[in-house]
């Protein structure tokens, strides 16, 4: 049963009309990673340690948990390769990719809610429950109840970063997503070293690529400012350029491209 969800997860982004870029057949999101966690795995009562008591469980979500599917899915290589070049605000691509690339994302989420309903299983998407909820001023910063990287973590696909984002096999540059299901799945191993790992920084103190990149200096060696970032990603980018992309939000990502972590675990770059 593993291997058909993640054939279906990887079907559903290769087929889907819309992950095209405009007047193009290169798709926004490559073929996904997927992984899966137990629901009753400690590592969600830590999360309420970590990120705050407010993060739900995944019974709290959905009684009867059995599984937290996960997926990352990847972005292309010619929108990583657009974003390389600027050094202010993002490329069109990458704005596309934010809005369209995301809605993608979302249609995943739904069709296997839809598709493990239809084999019998229940099955919901934390992001888009009445539980969900986001909270602009905790200690770590803007949280919500449920992290999709952190559930990602918890499936075995990849560590944080110094910059906050999530380097899996196919580096920092991705959307990723998750499903809950009583449908009960063998989990993925974690095999990384610790949740930083994949980081060189915190590897072995080298690297800090993401510092110069960052047009705003919400990234420095102490770590990432979310609120600075916040700023830069849904003001002053979307302020310059939504009317240009024809695009409403535009996220930035320029920490995630022309850094050694783009699209791998950058450790043999050392
Ligand atoms: S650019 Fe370097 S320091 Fe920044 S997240 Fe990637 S590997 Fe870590
Ligand atoms: S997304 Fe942009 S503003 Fe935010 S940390 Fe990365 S480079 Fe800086």
């Amino acid at each position: 049963m593993e291997e058909l969800l993640s054939r279906e997860i990887k079907r559903f982004i290769r087929a889907h009309p819309g992950n095209r870029l405009p007047d193009s057949d290169t798709p926004y999101l490559d073929e996904p990673l997927v992984g899966f966690s137990l629901a009753e795995d400690r590592i969600f009562h830590d999360y309420r340690q970590i990120i705050g008591s407010f993060h739900l469980l995944p019974d709290e979500l959905l009684p009867g948990a059995a599984t937290v599917v996960s997926w990352i899915l990847p972005i292309n290589r010619a929108v990583r390769v657009s974003n390389r070049s600027r050094t202010e605000l993002p490329s069109r691509e990458w704005a596309l990719t934010r809005v369209h690339g995301e809605t993608v994302n979302g249609a995943l989420r739904r069709h296997l809610v839809k598709w493990l309903i239809g084999k019998g299983h229940t099955a919901m998407a934390p992001q888009y429950s009445p539980l969900w909820k986001e909270f602009g001023d905790t200690p770590v910063g803007i949280a919500s109840t449920w992290s999709e990287r952190h559930a990602a973590y918890a499936a075995g696909l990849g560590t944080f970063s110094l910059s906050d984002g999530f380097i899996t096999q196919r580096g920092i540059a991705h959307r990723c997503g998750s499903v809950i299901t009583n449908l009960k799945l063998s989990p993925t191993p974690r095999t990384s070293l610790n949740h930083l790992s994949n980081c060189l920084h915190y590897h072995d103190g080298s690297c800090g690529t993401c510092i110069n990149r960052c047009p705003v200096g919400a990234i420095s060696r102490d770590g990432h400012n979310k609120t600075v970032c916040r700023e830069l990603v849904y003001g002053t980018a979307p302020a310059a350029l939504s009317e240009l992309y024809g695009t409403p939000q535009t996220g930035c990502g320029l920490c995630q491209t022309k850094v050694p972590c783009e699209a791998q675990v950058p450790l043999h770059r050392k």
